[in-house]
């Protein structure tokens, strides 16, 4: 009987999963932490993102912290070498195989498992002091969702940490046209406009939890420095940060 409910249970939480979208990834899972390969955008926005979410805590040192839809463990790996007791977790198992190989590689210490942010939350309810879910709610059918289950498994007044692409005219020329079409530096179909988000709804769907939107900020690549800055446009890639409130 029990193990009927925790498949009725398990069905239900991985009805917010695109199996296309987790093909995708897993076919690519190989160019994870090849710098030049497709998710060079990722290593060089990285350090610019690691910042942000260490200046918003006041350091990750011994934070328990999870990394929602992790991928190869770029963000993951980086704060668990600033001292972070990071668990990453994914639904395309490739990129988890990488992402501990390379933790291997590295001798860090961090946790990678194969479930659903929701199945998640269910199981660790209000645990973690820092949840960060980044470049990822373009790629699942239902983002309140995952926004409400990030909200679940963080303590009150810990930090929750989100970054996506917002649904404008320049984004699809920047994001779509641009890096897949023109420039080749992702592959083609990476992201489909229809899922942008513009941050009006992504802020509406925090509201309807008990997350607190605290700082809203835009992403850009700047061509003078070769990396990525905060600033305050937030036209195609922004990301926020959110506290619960207590
Ligand atoms: N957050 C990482 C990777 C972003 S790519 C980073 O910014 O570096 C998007 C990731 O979301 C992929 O690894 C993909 O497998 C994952 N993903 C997509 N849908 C998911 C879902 N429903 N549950 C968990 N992970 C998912």
């Amino acid at each position: 009987m029990s193990v009927d409910t925790n498949t009725m249970q398990n069905d239900a939480f991985n009805d917010n999963v695109d199996q296309k979208e987790i093909e995708k990834f897993s076919a690519m899972a190989e160019q994870w932490w090849d710098l030049e390969g497709d998710f060079k955008p990722l290593h060089m926005l990285n350090p610019t993102r690691l910042d942000y979410i260490e200046q918003g805590v006041e350091g990750l040192f011994a934070k328990r912290v999870v990394d929602v839809g992790c991928g190869g463990g770029i963000l993951a790996e980086s704060m668990a070498i600033q001292g972070a007791e990071v668990i990453g977790i994914d639904m395309a198992h490739a990129s988890l195989q990488i992402a501990r190989l390379h933790a291997l590689e590295t001798q860090t210490k961090l946790d990678y498992q194969k479930i659903t942010a929701e199945q998640f939350a269910n199981d660790h309810p209000e645990q973690f002091d820092v949840v960060t879910c980044m470049e990822m709610l373009e790629h699942v059918p239902d983002p309140a969702s995952i926004i409400k289950a990030c909200c679940d498994m963080v303590k009150p007044g810990g930090t929750v940490y989100f970054s996506t692409i917002n649904k404008t005219f320049k984004a699809y020329l920047m994001m779509i046209l641009g890096a897949e079409h023109l420039l080749q530096w992702v592959p083609k179909g990476t992201h489909e406009y229809e899922k942008f988000i513009r941050p009006s709804l992504l802020l509406a769907d925090i509201d309807k939890t008990t997350l607190k939107c605290e700082h809203l900020c835009g992403v850009e690549f700047s061509p003078f420095s070769g990396g990525f800055e905060i600033t305050k446009n937030v036209d195609v890639n922004y990301m926020l940060r959110c506290v619960k409130r207590v």
